[in-house]
């Protein structure tokens, strides 16, 4: 298959692609998205396949307006409603019962679908024009770093789907949190930028994230944490103030120069914890072009974005 290249002057395409059942990656505020037509089995499956993931691993679904949802869900939460209006457009997802319209392809058989409305103007563009609700995964293969840039996403997606929308490299970097807001008590499934001081504003209730990776019991809420994720092919280590031995063909990325980091052939220290995860990814997959074997990544507090950080190196750097 010969993948398109797509530019800002032509979203409406990438609208109508996804509308005529392609697969379209392109940007949003947390990471590139792989787009296709949330209600047709083919269409999804075909980003299954092209990522390579997992088919018990559900999709999130993109829209571009309140009213786009009410047709996909049963119903709607007080504490889910008032997470909308606080936080839609942005980097959040939600949790809803599914009605019929959704795939159960997307849901992975599951009895509930989880929603966002980008704030991303150019996914917003391209939502506008589909006008149909897109499910879009990560646009990486599945286990490998999220794609943050259109070029991540060619080298992993190239000839594999229809179009790749060259939009600037992502603000985020990380995925959207993700918030089941069904039950008596909300709770965070996946920590993102979005942090728990915020939420618990709106949701007094809500549960933390647990904070540790249980691969065995992440089925239970959110089947996707299960899987292995975000592992560049080097070894990840993490780091707290000073670095084992000497690493002169390791690199380094973090806040602070530690104990060890001269002996690195590359260190990459971040301006904030912010500035750290929208790099993160990106350096994984330069340290791969460069056949880096050892990466230290400096932990930081869990707090604030800290503990989405800290989630996605510690996932990263299991073996
Ligand atoms: P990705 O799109 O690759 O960032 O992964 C989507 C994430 O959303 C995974 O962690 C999924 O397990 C989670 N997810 C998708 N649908 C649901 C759902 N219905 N309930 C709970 N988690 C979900
Ligand atoms: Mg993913």
């Amino acid at each position: 298959m010969k993948t398109v290249y797509i530019h800002e002057n032509q979203l409406a395409t990438a609208g109508e692609l996804l509308a005529n059942g392609g697969l379209v990656a392109f940007p949003t505020e947390t990471v590139y998205g792989l787009g296709a037509d949330a209600r047709s089995d083919e269409a999804i499956r075909c980003i299954f396949e092209a990522k390579g993931r997992p088919t018990d691993n559900p999709l999130i679904v993109h829209v571009a307006s309140f009213e786009q949802i009410y047709p996909l869900v049963l119903d709607v939460t007080a504490a889910t409603k008032r997470l909308m209006v606080r936080f839609w457009p942005g980097p959040i997802t939600l949790v809803f019962p599914k009605s019929k319209l959704v795939s159960n392809v997307v849901t992975a058989g599951m009895d509930t679908v989880a929603i966002r409305i980008p704030s991303h103007p150019w996914a917003h563009a391209i939502l506008k024009h589909a006008q149909i609700p897109v499910a879009a995964p990560s646009a990486n293969r599945s286990g490998s770093p999220s794609a943050t840039t259109w070029q991540a996403v060619q080298q992993d997606l190239d000839q594999r789907i229809d179009a790749i929308v060259c939009g600037p490299p992502t603000d985020i970097g990380l995925e959207s949190t993700v918030v089941d807001a069904t039950g008596e008590h909300p709770r965070i499934l996946r920590p993102g930028k979005i942090t728990w001081e915020e939420l618990v504003k709106v949701c007094p209730s809500i549960i933390p994230y647990s904070g540790h990776v249980d691969l065995e019991n992440a089925v239970l809420n959110s089947p996707g944490l299960r899987h292995r994720h975000y592992q560049p092919r080097a070894h990840v280590t993490l780091v707290h103030g000073h670095l084992p031995g000497v690493n002169q063909e390791a690199w380094f990325i973090g806040l602070n120069k530690s104990s060890g980091t001269d002996s690195c052939s590359r260190c990459l220290y971040c301006d904030s914890v912010e500035d750290y995860s929208a790099r993160l990814f990106d350096f994984f997959r330069q340290a791969d072009d460069a056949g880096v074997r050892t990466i230290f990544c400096e932990e930081v507090n869990e707090s604030g974005i800290g503990v989405a950080l800290m989630d996605r190196l510690r996932r990263a750097s299991q073996s």
